[in-house]
């Protein structure tokens, strides 16, 4: 087959047909949630100072390491394509100011996201995600609020997730806890991947959530962070599990579970799919990063947010034959013949939009029964047909798709009939 002239880049992609109508679903799902939760969108730069990403994600970190795009301008500024939105987010926090709005604020994201990773299946280079952040706010009350939010979008759109759950500490109690694990993966350094011996120096914390089958049982006898926590961070996760047993939110403690961002304190979580006998793939989690505010400059202030990728989730919702006929079933087609019968339709389609009926149509087609297989095989409920009397006698004939009933009506009285039999 001859090689396209131009393809899309590797690693990414078209959003399109059934894949455009699930981000669609996703997005409004996300929107219903924010709102109901009083969280306010906001929409940052695509590109944001590199520094932002070093200093906010962490140098030692594969985002930082090996996956951003970085390029510098013209004027010799150094950007990158934004690899993930908590450091966006909380760097508008920051420049906005939002520190003098009544606490917390509530913000909430949906976009592209950029990784220079090895692409694989439900692994893109450009790829989205959205995610809620609410700034401001230490309570762990916070933190369950935030879980509730995740379970309750996979719920309401029918996707059977796990939770998994864990507490990394905080700047009081990680340090002394990295110590000994750092005693103890020396002690089997031996046997360990070559990252993680050098993860063991840079950041021992990514040793724990490797995947390597021989580190794996290493980590098993690894000490862990939930007995060597100090007692506020304790109570703060124990207070959390405390409110998800109370919501009857399922999850499971993982004492390995660290995330792969630098900047999380206390719990961490994540949501993968819930798939027996299968891998399972992850779908976005979340935590609290209570030191990135003050971090990128602002003050000292607690945060915990979640981030969800949106592909993965379409993935899904096509999976589980996720349908939405709903649109499609309250739509007309509007059918034409000869000249002026088009004249007479592209004129009322405007009077139809001004009233929000959803309308198709085949415009550039002359055959009746191509227009009216057109209409079946839209889903359409009702189609209006303007043929060459109709359209002498300012009238048009409304045709039930569904029983093929039809009759004869003036057309200033379309609408008004049309929004009759739609709502049927
Ligand atoms: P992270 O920001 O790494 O915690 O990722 C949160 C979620 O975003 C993941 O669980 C995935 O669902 C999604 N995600 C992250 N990286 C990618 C990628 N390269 N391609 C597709 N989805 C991704």
């Amino acid at each position: 087959m001859k090689k396209l002239k131009f393809q899309k880049p590797t690693g990414m992609h078209d959003i399109l047909g059934f894949d455009q109508r699930c981000f669609e679903k996703i997005s409004d799902k996300v929107k219903e949630i924010a709102e109901f939760y009083s969280f306010n969108k906001i929409d940052t730069p695509i590109l944001e100072d590199c520094e932002l990403f070093n200093k906010g994600v962490g140098l030692i970190t594969d985002i930082i390491q090996k996956e951003m795009y970085t390029l510098k301008t013209k004027g010799g500024d150094c950007l990158a394509l934004r690899p993930e939105g908590t450091a966006s987010v909380v760097r508008a926090y920051i420049e906005h100011g939002m520190f003098s709005y009544p606490q917390p604020v509530k913000l909430y994201y949906m976009g592209p996201f950029f990784r220079y990773e090895r692409p694989q299946s439900g692994r893109y280079r450009q790829f989205w995600q959205f995610g809620f952040e609410t700034i401001g706010e230490d309570h762990p009350v916070y933190d369950a609020q935030i879980i509730q939010i995740a379970c309750g979008f996979f719920s309401d759109l029918n996707i059977a997730i796990s939770l998994e759950i864990n507490s990394i500490g905080d700047k009081e109690c990680r340090p002394a806890y990295r110590r000994i694990l750092v005693r103890y993966l020396k002690s089997k350094s031996e046997a360990l991947c070559s990252d993680c011996k050098k993860r063991t120096k840079d950041n021992p914390l990514r040793v724990l959530d490797c995947k390597n089958q021989k580190c794996k049982e290493i980590i098993d006898g690894a000490p862990q962070i939930m007995d060597h926590l100090c007692p506020d961070c304790h109570s703060h996760f124990k207070k959390t599990l405390e409110y998800l047993d109370e919501m009857e939110v399922s999850y499971q403690l993982n004492p390995h579970l660290v995330r792969g961002l630098d900047y999380y304190t206390r719990t961490v979580f994540e949501f993968s799919t819930l798939k027996e006998n299968e891998k399972t793939l992850a779908l976005g989690g979340g935590g609290r990063y209570d030191k990135l505010v003050k971090n990128l400059g602002g003050k000292d202030t607690p945060a915990v947010g979640v981030s969800f990728g949106v592909e993965r989730i379409a993935e899904l919702m096509k999976q589980i034959n996720y349908t939405d006929n709903k649109k499609q079933k309250n739509r007309v087609f509007l059918a034409q013949l000869g000249d002026i019968g088009k004249r007479k339709s592209l004129k009322l389609m405007g009077e139809l939009r001004k009233h929000k009926v959803a309308t198709s149509e085949s415009f550039g087609k002359d055959s009746l029964k191509t227009q009216m297989t057109r209409a079946s095989r839209i889903g359409c409920k009702v189609a209006i047909i303007i043929g060459q009397t109709e359209a002498l006698n300012n009238s048009a004939i409304i045709k039930d798709m569904d029983t093929g009933e039809q009759k004869t009506i003036e057309i200033k009285d379309i609408v008004m009939e049309i929004k009759r039999q739609l709502k049927s």
